[in-house]
């Protein structure tokens, strides 16, 4: 049997952040519908898969997956394991929004399956959190983690974001030193990103918000690294960082290219060298399921250069690239192209070779986009 991870979507959010492009809509009026629709698309790939495929990871993400009752969640996660073979151990991760949850909501997640809670923190700064249109402040973050852990979740981790409009590398660092202070095993760290289509990216347009310059934001992420590397977190991906063996096993699915079935409106899926994409329209989603049993909207079988680029990439992106398994998928063409910028590479410190495997050192992941640039495939 092969292992599968499984990445369920819940499109649902309270309200739209400024900066989010994931899709959501803020009405609960399709919910029932929704996760009738789901265990609809469950069956459908149960059929496929379920002779050759286990379990191992499931990840709620969304939209806002806590919005829901817990029992919904349960419901779905027996619904799977009725169709398919769960592996042990089994990562069930839910990302959580502080201001989502309570004490016994949370005690109730943790009945019905989940072991790994994602806090969508995003910052400790009151200020930061009223720009990214949050609905919790500060005080409501530090509780629910400290909450989190009462309720019995030891695999807890937060997101946070850096480079926001005046945050000064001591506000960031105070995000840093609170995140760290409570009992956490990950934090995953990004830099804002301007997404199309955004409110942000109209405000930005009209001239009401700054970004700071990329030079600053190298200067926060290096921080970033230093900071939680001193502090027993590893870096194991450009933005992730974990104590020793809670690294996020559904994302090492994703970076190791194996493959994963997204399921709900918007979620992609790689199975055996074909992606798919699904309607990212909560009502397309539930009609497709009807009259189709799956709510896919396109596909697409990579080539074998595609691959090797994604697999290139997906691997310098985090835990470094084994070249022993490159040769054996791929052969040693990439090798020998490459050979002169990768001597470089580690030259200047962007990259080091170690055990016949290529890592980028700080430096290098501050600069990973514009170094796989200049690979050739
Ligand atoms: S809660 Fe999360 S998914 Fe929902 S709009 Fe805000 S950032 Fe996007």
């Amino acid at each position: 049997m092969r292992e599968l991870a499984v990445y369920i979507h819940i499109p649902f959010c309270d309200h739209k952040c400024i900066y989010c492009d994931f899709y959501s809509v803020t009405t609960l009026r399709n919910k029932t519908r929704f996760f009738e629709a789901l265990k609809k698309e469950i069956d459908f790939y149960a059929r496929k898969l379920a002779n050759s495929y286990s379990v191992s990871t499931i990840f709620f993400g969304g939209g806002t997956p806590s919005l829901m009752e817990p029992h919904l969640i349960g419901e779905i996660i027996e619904y799977l394991n009725k169709k398919f073979n769960f592996n042990s151990p089994l990562e069930i991760t839910l990302e959580t929004n502080p201001g989502t949850v309570n004490p016994n909501k949370l005690k109730a997640f943790k009945k019905a399956g989940i072991n790994r809670l994602s806090v969508g923190v995003q910052s400790f700064d009151d200020d930061d959190l009223k720009f990214l249109t949050r609905i919790h402040d500060s005080r409501t973050a530090v509780r629910t983690v400290k909450k989190a852990a009462d309720a019995g979740f030891e695999n807890l981790s937060v997101d946070l974001i850096f480079n926001l409009p005046n945050q000064t590398i001591k506000k960031w660092q105070k995000n840093l030193e609170i995140a760290t202070a409570l009992p956490v095993k990950h934090i995953s760290a990004y830099s804002l990103i301007v997404e199309s289509g955004t409110a942000l990216k109209a405000l930005i347009n009209k001239g009401k918000v700054q970004i700071a310059s990329t030079d600053y934001d190298a200067k926060l992420y290096l921080q970033t690294i230093e900071y939680l590397t001193n502090k027993g977190f590893a870096q194991y991906e450009v933005s992730n960082f974990a104590k020793k063996g809670f690294e996020c096993r559904h994302n090492l699915f994703y970076w190791r290219y194996k493959d994963y079935l997204g399921l709900g409106p918007s979620a992609h899926s790689f199975i055996e060298g074909k992606r798919w994409l699904n309607y990212s329209n909560l009502t397309k989603y539930v009609e497709e399921l009807s009259s189709n049993f799956n709510a896919i909207k396109s596909s697409e079988t990579l080539t074998e250069k595609e691959m090797l680029e994604e697999f290139v990439m997906l691997s310098l992106r985090s835990e470094g690239l084994d070249l022993n398994l490159l040769s054996g998928k791929f052969g040693e063409d990439w090798k020998a192209n490459n050979k002169g910028l990768l001597k470089k590479l580690e030259e200047n410190n962007f990259a080091r070779v170690e055990k016949n495997k290529i890592k980028l050192t700080p430096k290098g992941y501050a600069l990973c986009d514009e170094i796989l640039l200049n690979f050739k495939f």
